[in-house]
């Protein structure tokens, strides 16, 4: 009931939510009836959960912040909502997200952009700013994200909160809406490093539905954090800074703040240590050839047959009917990626630039294999800059895929990764995050230093 009395205050200001569950209560005292009874429930049971949209619910509508999915219910639940309720937590709603998560700032949702609940005309991150926001502005204690190329980590650095992107394969993509399904995973987005570990350790595991879901058997994450936060862990420990990240490009106060990080990091008895990672500044290039590529595949299902929004064409044939319904169902950055991706892939081109983006793809996780040889995590600033202003980068693509130059990299080469808050900027008094990636299956090495740390 508080979460919903928080909702009902701010959320019209803030937009975090595209629904809210008008049953919540009921779930909650179902949870209360369950305990009672004797049924072992996880340790976040009755705990309220917010839900990006690109996760099917049955309860509730699933649009992937998209015209063309409006209304649409799904007739089975995303596994991590399964697993989520079968643990108890409480369902509050679904969150809002630029449309089939391509963007930075939720400003290419369908149904209006979410505000940065520390300042209103500021973006929250994107794809998933909704649940961000929502975390941040105790709408919810915890909320699901998907991060494709830093969704839950570029959120989280500008709103203050902790997001991670677990090893691919860590976690169960089935119902969640795919973008690029090489790329994609469900992550936790919380305030404290604990309580993602808390989550993780709820939706995570081994999923016979997800042909790419690993079959390993996961250590407690928030067994992980605790034992971060004990201290200690940070002795000895290795961090690897890379040396082309180019200082240009990132705000002062980001760059301050992450300096400082890792003086803190030092002071505790870590050894910060530089490292050589050539290809990693090229991500973005070959991510925005991959991601499209892999994007206008996906998306070829929303063919006005299987799901959602119909347009008729009085008179015309089925091809007229999928081109009104496309049209009007998809939005401008949508479009964009699918003209990107279908011509990437075209016959003649496939080899000069699909063919070459996985091969930087092959390159940068090469530059990971080395790195990590040589250090046990490695440090970045989450992202370049803190919040920017609502439209100040909507009109120019360029910029707003060049705020996932530090993200990308990891879900190209699978390896986990974590934001955490790390300060205020000086300029703006706004968040700044401080990214760690450590090697694949290594999740829990990143609960024990962002706990560690924080
Ligand atoms: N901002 C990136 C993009 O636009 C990341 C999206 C994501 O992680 N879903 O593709």
């Amino acid at each position: 009931q508080a979460h919903l009395d928080r909702i009902a205050a701010v959320d019209a200001d803030i937009h975090a939510f595209l629904h809210v569950s008008d049953h919540a209560l009921d779930v909650a005292a179902d949870i209360d009836r369950r305990r009672a009874a004797g049924e072992p429930l996880g340790p976040i049971a009755g705990v309220p959960l917010a839900i990006k949209d690109v996760l099917v619910t049955t309860d509730m509508p699933s649009t992937s912040g998209s015209r063309i999915l409006e209304n649409y219910l799904s007739p089975f639940d995303a596994t991590v909502v399964a697993r989520a309720r079968a643990a108890g937590l409480v369902p509050l709603g679904k969150t809002n997200m630029d449309e089939f998560a391509m963007g930075s700032s939720t400003e290419h949702s369908a149904y209006g952009p979410t505000h940065n609940p520390w300042d209103l005309d500021r973006i929250p991150g994107g794809s998933g700013g909704g649940s961000a926001a929502a975390v941040a502005a105790f709408e919810a204690p915890l909320a699901l994200g998907s991060d494709t190329g830093g969704s839950i980590r570029q959120p989280a650095h500008v709103t203050g909160t902790v997001g991670l992107k677990p090893t691919y394969g860590g976690v169960s993509r089935y119902g969640a809406i795919a973008l690029a399904s090489s790329l994609d995973q469900v992550g936790p987005v919380t305030r404290t490093v604990l309580d993602a570990g808390l989550l993780h350790d709820v939706i995570g595991g081994h999923d016979p539905h997800d042909s790419t879901s690993l079959l390993d058997v996961w250590p407690s994450f928030a067994a992980a954090a605790r034992e971060g936060a004990r201290g200690d862990v940070l002795k000895g420990l290795k961090v690897g800074v890379i040396k082309e990240l180019p200082d240009a490009g990132f705000q002062a106060g980001v760059s301050e703040s992450f300096r400082e990080a890792l003086s803190a990091m030092e002071a505790q008895g870590a050894e910060i240590v530089e490292i050589s990672a050539p290809h990693f500044e090229y991500g973005v290039a070959a991510y925005y050839l991959i991601l499209p590529a892999e994007a206008s595949s996906n998306l070829a299902k929303f063919d006005s047959v299987r799901f959602g929004l119909r347009v008729d064409v009085p008179g015309g044939t089925v091809e007229d009917v999928m081109a009104a319904t496309r049209d009007a169902g998809f939005g401008d950055e949508v479009k964009r990626r699918i003209i990107l991706g279908t011509y990437a892939l075209s016959a003649g081109y496939y080899d000069a630039y699909y063919g070459s983006a996985q091969k930087v793809r092959t390159l940068i996780q090469r530059d990971f294999d080395e790195a990590f040889a040589a250090v046990d995590v490695i440090a970045t600033p989450s992202a370049p800059t803190t919040a920017f202003r609502l439209g100040e980068k909507i009109d120019d693509p360029m910029q707003m895929y060049l705020n996932d130059v530090t993200t990308i990299p990891a879900n190209l080469a699978g390896v986990p990764g974590i934001s955490i808050p790390s300060g205020l900027a000086h300029e703006d008094g706004l968040p700044v995050g401080i990214q760690f990636l450590a090697p694949a299956r290594e999740d829990a090495r990143l609960y024990r230093v962002g706990a560690a740390l924080e």
